[in-house]
């Protein structure tokens, strides 16, 4: 006989894209997508180009609130809106603590717009840095050196220039943080572990590794939902010898939900994988946020200590959120703000954001 409820640290979720939240409904591409490239350049570099700061403060806060209501009480954050760079780091910090979530935000510079404004699909690494990402650094540092929780953030070696790429260690250096960075997604960035080498360092987050061919110093960030739509390939987490988070890359924040599918995804690769493996990613997160330990998340489910139990059991749902001695989440409920409202604000925004795309 078990307890109907358990208690739980937050979980955290170590790569995220709130300004995704309002892709839902969007408008289909013009053609089928049938590579990865396509579906950056026909669905996430249309949509990030069209948001404006409006959009991504319900973005976020549409984000935060699910995340909340997942048990997720902090939240590692990659924003790109190459349209509304300046200020877009504190819109998400403000939309976040509105809510009562934690979150670690980084703009992602890259030079795939030139100076005209044009997008480039891959960049030449001798290229020199654009306006663009030299705009995107700015906001990181802007962010930290106003108290923001922060990180410097690049999109990707394979759109970045080895000048963005040095300029970037060089300011996390700088700050005292990490550079949070797309490694080795597709195939397009295979060469990414040469480009980034002579930089990375253990504060870094290195998200999907997927075709990551050398050692690199930092977290690897597991996206294992994100790469199966993707169509990527698995990035064979339990191999590597770096530390292993989990993230959602965007879709969500049910940590657990992603946990389940990490599991799943080894599983299906290794009949003896053991549910254990993909929770030790999870609290991997603690390594990475440790102030979501503080925070206490009340279950309606009472075996929450058993990856074997959670591996197999859906529906398990936080009754009660405290962040930082708040209660946040009180009976399945966010407290902080009017669930509805955001709801209905951000699917207003969404439609906005809709129609700028079918335009
Ligand atoms: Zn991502």
């Amino acid at each position: 006989m078990t307890d109907a409820t358990s208690t739980t640290p937050g979980l955290v979720c170590a790569h995220h894209h709130l300004y995704s939240a309002l892709a839902r409904g969007m408008p289909a591409t013009p053609r089928p997508t049938t590579t990865f490239m396509e579906i950056l350049d026909q669905v996430w570099w249309r949509l990030d180009a069209e948001l404006d700061l409006e959009m991504l403060y319900w973005s976020a806060a549409l984000g935060a609130l699910e995340a909340l209501e997942c048990g997720t009480t902090a939240i590692i954050d990659h924003h790109e809106s190459p349209h509304a760079i300046e200020g877009s780091l504190e819109v998400i910090a403000r939309a976040c603590a509105d809510v009562g979530v934690r979150v670690r935000a980084c703009y992602g510079a890259t030079d795939r717009w030139d100076d005209r404004g044009r997008l480039r699909q891959t960049v030449d690494p001798g290229a020199r840095m654009s306006k663009a990402a030299r705009r995107g650094l700015e906001e990181c540092a802007r962010h930290i050196r106003a108290g923001g929780d922060g990180m410097v953030g690049l999109h990707a070696a394979f759109t970045c220039s080895d000048e963005t790429i040095e300029a970037a260690a060089a300011l996390a250096n700088e700050l005292g943080t990490g550079v949070h960075v797309h490694v080795a997604e597709g195939q397009v960035d295979a060469d990414a572990g040469a480009r980034l080498a002579p930089h990375a360092d253990d504060d870094w987050l290195l998200v999907h590794a997927v075709h990551l061919k050398r050692p690199l110093r930092g977290t690897i960030v597991h996206n294992p939902r994100s790469n199966l739509n993707n169509s990527v390939g698995y990035a064979r987490p339990a191999g590597k010898r770096n530390p292993v988070a989990l993230g959602t890359d965007g879709i969500g924040a049910d940590m657990l939900e992603e946990a389940r599918i990490a599991f799943a995804v080894h599983r299906s690769h290794d009949v003896t994988a053991s549910p254990d493996t993909a929770w030790s990613w999870l609290a991997t997160g603690w390594n990475l946020f440790p102030e979501a330990r503080a925070d206490r998340v009340t279950w309606s489910y009472g075996s929450m200590h058993s990856a074997w139990h959670l591996a197999y059991t859906t529906g398990v749902r936080p009754l009660t959120v405290v962040v930082d001695g708040e209660t946040v989440l009180r009976d399945g409920r966010v407290v902080r703000v009017d669930a509805d409202e955001v709801r209905a604000k951000s699917a207003e925004q969404a439609a906005r954001l809709h129609r700028r795309l079918a335009a």
